[in-house]
């Protein structure tokens, strides 16, 4: 396995640990403020280059940079195994996740066109002018993707990108980095910079060169990168937090919910802002619910992510799995999954838990960890307020065999993603992103690219 390096040092060393197992993968070195200002002035006098690629020739570019990363899946996918405790068959997902985003993305140069309305005396035409330098901060539950997400369509719509890893998970940021300079994208249009979020990512929050911020990570951070933007009144966009519902009335398919509900919980080891944490089951079929939940919980695969047929991993650090167990004090645990017992990795065995009420700390925290709270309904009312008493709105399943019921239920919950009779949240040719405090703006889907960009309008006369 091939470890990227940090061309960077002035920000100290971190070491990357293996979840699995609590052993080093790599030290790698941080930047520090100088060394994160001078990349953003690199990146900044990439922009004006960069943005006059021609269309066609930025598509082949990012085309080459999905084909590198394509010809990398694999190495990628391990590293993320090793870095992140991903499961074998997630990692290569999410490696293939990057690929298809570029991919998609590599289309809007050429197709990212403006309008021409009708005025008199006239030609009145809209541009999509790129921003300049963007800055994206990743958190470490899904490196690859949340970071793809990002750069794909900014780079598409014109800017020059400076991305900031997770300081738990830099590594398969750190080689996607050189995998843009393989590919042949110029220097300084797309850099990696390892480094702490006080350090490098608030740098990105106050360096004026720095013209949008993408963030993802807490609903408490995001809250004071919102803060620190307003003084410069500075883009942003925010993918932050959840706690989301997964609904499932008396007429659906009870043994379809159930069996789908661990994969909804628990894939990511619950570090899933979509995460379905809270279920709600209507109250005449809550304990044949809870029967045919036992098996699938328990029957959920926790073993060695390097397994092909592991469904989860271990939590990505002591301190995280520390915070979740913390939470199931005193818990009134019904259902208890596997776990891996001899090893001096970071595992939690997944729990099913019966909230006191809607003010437990379980039914109402994002704990960010294989536990999920399940609590009975009275009608499609009670269900759906039930789901919206909550700061969040990411996303959110209902189950149910009555399509009025999902559309008019659907339409009910304040939530950016909602699925039926599935847990799909994310396809990168659909929008995602929260109502409320689980985030501002939306990613992916047709119209990313417009998020990078600003609307300009000309009026030529034509009457002279
Ligand atoms: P975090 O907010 O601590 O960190 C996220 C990123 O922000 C990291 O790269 C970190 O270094 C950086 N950061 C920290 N402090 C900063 C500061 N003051 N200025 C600038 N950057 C700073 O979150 P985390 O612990 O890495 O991730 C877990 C949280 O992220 C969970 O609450 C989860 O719900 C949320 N999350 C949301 C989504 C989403 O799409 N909505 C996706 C993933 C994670």
């Amino acid at each position: 396995m091939r470890i990227p390096t940090s061309p960077f040092s002035a920000g100290g060393e971190v070491t990357a640990l293996n979840p699995a197992t609590a052993e080093p993968v790599a030290a790698v070195r941080l930047a520090g403020l100088a060394e994160t200002d001078a990349a953003i002035e690199r990146a900044h006098r990439a922009f004006p280059a960069w943005r006059e690629v021609a269309p066609a020739a930025r598509a082949r570019l990012l085309r080459n940079f999905a084909a590198v990363v394509d010809e990398h899946l694999e190495e990628l996918a391990r590293l993320e195994v090793a870095n992140a405790g991903h499961t074998i068959g997630n990692a290569r997902w999410e490696a293939g996740n990057v690929r298809d985003v570029l991919t998609y993305y590599s289309a809007a140069p050429e197709r990212h066109f403006g309008r021409q309305i009708p005025v008199s005396g006239g030609l009145d035409v809209t541009f999509h002018e790129p921003l300049g330098v963007v800055g994206i901060i990743v958190p470490w539950n899904f490196p690859m993707p949340i970071a793809g997400w990002g750069f794909a369509p900014a780079l598409a719509a014109g800017n020059t990108v400076v991305l900031k890893p997770a300081e738990l998970t830099p590594l398969t940021a750190m080689r996607l980095g050189e995998l843009a300079h393989e590919a042949g994208l110029p220097e300084g249009v797309f850099t990696v910079i390892p480094g702490k979020g006080s350090v490098v990512g608030e740098r990105f929050v106050t360096n004026p060169l720095v013209r949008k911020v993408c963030f993802t990570g807490s609903t408490e951070v995001g809250k004071g990168i919102m803060r620190g933007c307003a003084d410069q009144v500075k883009r942003v966009t925010l993918e932050l937090g959840g706690k989301s519902a997964n609904i499932v009335f008396a007429d659906a398919d009870l043994e379809r919910a159930a069996a789908s509900a661990p994969g909804g919980a628990f894939d990511n080891a619950g570090q899933d802002c979509c995460a379905r944490s809270r279920i709600l089951v209507e109250h005449t079929v809550f304990e044949r619910f809870l029967d045919l939940l036992r098996p699938a919980v328990e029957g959920f695969r926790v073993a060695d992510p390097t397994l092909p047929d592991t469904e989860m991993g271990p939590l990505i650090s002591a301190r995280q799995r520390d915070s979740v167990t913390a939470h199931l004090d005193g818990a009134d645990v019904a259902i208890t999954g596997r776990t891996v017992g001899d090893s001096e990795g970071f595992w939690l065995a997944p729990r099913v838990v019966l909230p006191r009420g809607v003010q437990d700390p379980v039914w109402r925290h994002e704990l960010f960890g294989p536990v999920v709270a399940v609590m009975p309904f009275t009608d499609e009312a009670d269900a759906i307020a039930k789901a919206n008493d909550t700061e969040y709105g990411l996303s959110g399943s209902i189950f149910t065999r009555d399509i009025g019921r999902a559309l008019r239920v659907a339409r009910g919950v304040e939530s950016g993603n909602l699925s039926v009779n599935s847990h799909s949240s994310v396809r990168y040719w659909t929008p995602f992103g929260g109502f409320k405090q689980s985030g501002l703006g939306r990613e992916l889907g047709p119209d990313a690219p417009d998020s990078f960009s600003e609307v300009k309008n000309v009026f030529i006369a034509t009457d002279n």
